[in-house]
């Protein structure tokens, strides 16, 4: 038995390179126990276990690399081993990272999303609250994760407020930012952080002058923010006189969720908030549009399309993308091997924007403050769907998703980060192919298309 001993809970390095060494000696998975520092991790004693096979000099897919990087940082005592069991099967069948069947990349998914959503919990909901020290002032803030993520999403903290100092104490280790450098220290206790202070003061008011009852996130607030951190958000104590009386029929939603089946919750959110939706008045658009076109498909799809607004077709139908450009998308989707079943298409103006002329009513694109008004919605739809993987399909969408203007000549090709953590994709919308008027051009464009989304798919089990 080979006991392989890494240096932290998250020493993603200690254990890539341990694996290096184990599948070159053809070491089988049964045979390493794998422990940090002196605690022992539990074997993957429930995983089928494959014989390290006869193997080239290793090479994994990018792709393996990116979900292990994240499964290292999950809880489970078991993940090392896990990870090595699949490395030790890709080696033979590298196909079988695409297999979301399989039950052991289905595990190790699980636990990837896990961690990407504890690591957005701690982005969204932690606060800092001011004291004074020697040095001055500084921020101190309490989170407790669910996983090993602290110093993961610490330099994005460090960038978030690079000017200020600051210490972020959790259970199992604080880390600090002096203005200059990052350190580490042990882990701390709720009593080790302070509890209010003036600064938390200006918040709450500020916080129950913007508070508009009708934009409270049910969705979010049922799927990302649980109890547990509502304590270390100073606004939070607000939060219940502020809706009573104004949200009934929200708060009535919420206790129905919270009762449902487990996995039931999403749903049931999901279609709350699609009918809310349906009676939206918070800009124009509503008065001349036939419907709210929602999104639709899977609630816990991997990859979320966003589009710009529903056109004629879908305006009359109350689904998105089911017109001319709809059609585009399909066959593009059906080309770039992506199962439209499986994914969740929505649209970033969720009312058709048009001009009448004659019987005909003629596209308009919407505006900023149309856009900025439909944000919510798109944003409660992240929140509820969690996508690993966003696609904005044209400007708009990049604009509503990124929350400024967007040159899809300049952004297309490359995957930039939302600030959930997940990955956002820029291409053009499918109306655009169909403008090209010169059919060799247009059968370009259509190239470069699919191969936007193939890009953006490669990356999505
Ligand atoms: S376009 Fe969006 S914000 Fe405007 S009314 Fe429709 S759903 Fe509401």
């Amino acid at each position: 038995m080979r006991v392989v001993v890494l240096s932290a809970e998250d020493d993603f390095d200690g254990w890539r390179d341990a694996a290096r060494s184990l599948v070159a000696a053809r070491v089988p998975p049964g045979e390493v126990v794998w422990q940090v520092g002196d605690a022992p991790c539990d074997l993957f004693s429930d995983e089928a276990l494959d014989a390290v096979p006869d193997a080239p000099p290793l090479t994994v897919s990018r792709r393996f690399v990116d979900l292990a990087r994240s499964v290292v940082l999950h809880t489970d005592p078991a993940r090392f081993g896990v990870l090595y069991a699949m490395l030790v099967r890709l080696i033979a069948e590298p196909r079988r990272i695409e297999d979301m069947a399989d039950p052991m990349r289905r595990r190790l998914e699980d636990m990837a999303k896990a961690v990407r959503r504890d690591i957005h919990k701690m982005r969204a909901f932690l606060r800092f609250r001011e004291v004074e020290d020697d040095g001055g002032e500084r921020f101190v803030a309490w989170f407790e994760p669910e996983h090993h993520i602290v110093r993961h999403n610490a330099r994005f903290f460090v960038d978030r407020f690079n000017a200020m100092r600051w210490s972020i104490l959790t259970p199992a280790v604080s880390v600090h930012w002096d203005g200059r450098a990052l350190s580490e220290g042990p882990g701390a206790t709720r009593e080790d952080a302070p509890d209010g202070d003036p600064t938390e003061e200006a918040w709450k008011t500020y916080y129950a002058s913007i508070f508009n009852p009708a934009r409270l996130k049910v969705g979010a607030m049922l799927k990302e923010m649980p109890r547990k951190y509502w304590k270390n958000m100073p606004e939070t104590a607000l939060v219940g006189g502020l809706i009573a009386g104004a949200r009934a029929r929200e708060v009535a939603m919420i206790e129905n969720a919270r009762t449902a089946i487990p996995g039931g919750n999403i749903v049931s959110a999901w279609q709350a908030l699609r009918d809310e939706a349906a009676g939206c008045t918070r800009c124009p658009l509503h008065l001349p549009a036939t419907q709210t076109v929602f999104g639709e498909g899977p609630v816990d799809a991997a990859m979320m399309f966003v589009g710009e607004q529903p056109g004629d077709q879908e305006d009359l139908a109350g689904r998105p993308f089911v017109g001319p450009a709809g059609q585009v998308f399909d066959r593009a989707l059906a080309e770039a091997g992506i199962d439209r079943r499986r994914i969740y298409v929505t649209n970033a103006v969720k009312h058709f924007k048009f001009e009448p002329r004659g019987k005909r009513r003629i596209h308009s694109k919407p505006g900023v403050g149309e856009i900025e008004a439909c944000r919510w919605w798109i944003d409660q739809e992240r929140a509820l769907v969690s996508p690993r993987t966003v696609v904005a399909l044209g400007a708009t969408a990049a604009r509503s998703l990124l929350g400024r203007t967007v040159t899809i000549a300049r952004e297309r090709g490359r995957a930039h980060e939302l600030n959930d953590g997940s990955q956002l994709w820029i291409t053009v919308h499918p109306s655009y192919l169909l403008r090209i008027d010169d059919p060799g051009r247009a059968a370009e464009e259509t190239a470069r298309f699919v191969d936007d989304l193939k890009r953006a798919g490669f990356f999505v089990p």
